[in-house]
């Protein structure tokens, strides 16, 4: 029980908090949130707890169950959109998770993961390939939550990037498929400024190549954001590297797309020893990481929807 004095303290003290409360839109660039590494290595974890989450498995919606409901927590209007599609294992019923900042505009920026696991990998837990990427996401949906820009933003978690023979056509890229199709279909696919892909940022020795297939304008706007943010050195642009990857189906339909990738996870510089292997777990991989790749990415996209 609280008496009247009280009441009006307690009062004051809910005022004196609102403005951290994140129920006032923030509308200025300079009231977001830095990047926080440490919480998004914990949203990994989370992740890496449903190991593994293939794609048309119990586990691959338990997964994408999480993400929904931090979206939700954080505000975001969310959905999880279940599909069915064809592989050579027969057709698997899948889950992308969308979530939407809407902006002032009928511009959107779209900023995906996948979170799916490869299958047939002993003890897999997929901490770097795909709990990363989809950590560093979560975190960057925590920042711009509340936020009211100019361009909107897209949150999109993919099932199924994992091809279980030959990658496309028709086997892997699931998810990130999927949602294309629906842009298009729904002709919103003309108002995508682009697409910003992450996969594999968790290495502890991160060193970023872009491939060459990726939208050369976004490649350049993420090496000034590099620049800004101290970390140029960590990335650079390949003039031969093909990678296919979920930023694919968006270039196809015409949206500008990049993929921000560090295709090089192993027990030495320049060894992938660790992809799709029991050794792709959390020691492996480090929130020093994640936060450089969540800063750089952060200072991109508010340059581009503010
Ligand atoms: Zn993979």
């Amino acid at each position: 029980m609280v008496n009247r004095k009280q009441m009006g303290l307690a009062a004051a003290a809910l005022l004196a908090l609102l403005p951290l409360s994140g129920c006032k839109p923030k509308d200025q660039v300079a009231e977001l949130e830095t990047f926080d590494g440490q919480r998004a290595f914990k949203a990994v974890e989370a992740l890496v707890q449903i190991s593994p989450r293939d794609a048309g498995t119990a586990n691959g919606k338990k997964a994408a169950d999480l993400i929904f409901s931090r979206l939700k927590k954080l505000g975001i209007h969310s959905e999880i959109v279940t599909f069915t599609d064809d592989t050579p294992d027969g057709p698997k019923t899948m889950h992308n998770v969308i979530g939407r900042i809407p902006g002032k505009t009928d511009r959107w920026l779209i900023v995906g993961s996948h979170f799916d696991t490869m299958p047939g990998i002993p003890g897999f837990q997929g901490a770097n390939d795909s709990g990363s990427s989809t950590g560093v996401v979560l975190e960057l949906a925590r920042i711009f939550s509340g936020s009211k820009p100019r361009t909107g933003l897209i949150f999109a978690f993919f099932d199924g990037e994992e091809g279980i023979a030959h990658y496309i056509p028709g086997d892997g890229l699931h998810g990130s498929r999927h949602f294309a199709k629906q842009l298009v279909e729904q002709g919103e696919h003309k108002q995508m400024d682009g697409m910003i892909l992450l996969d594999m940022v968790g290495d502890r020795d991160l060193q970023f190549v872009l491939p060459a297939n990726s939208s050369q304008p976004l490649a350049k706007q993420l090496l000034k954001a590099a620049h800004t943010t101290g970390y140029r050195e960590r990335f650079s642009i390949s003039s031969s590297s093909i990678i296919t990857d979920d930023h694919v189906p968006f270039m196809q339909a015409g949206i500008p797309a990049l993929d921000i990738i560090d295709f090089k996870y192993g027990s030495a510089p320049g060894k992938n020893d660790y992809w799709h292997t029991s050794q792709d777990n959390l020691q492996h991989i480090s929130a020093e990481s994640l936060g450089l790749t969540g800063s750089v990415v952060r200072e991109m996209i508010k340059t581009m929807i503010f």
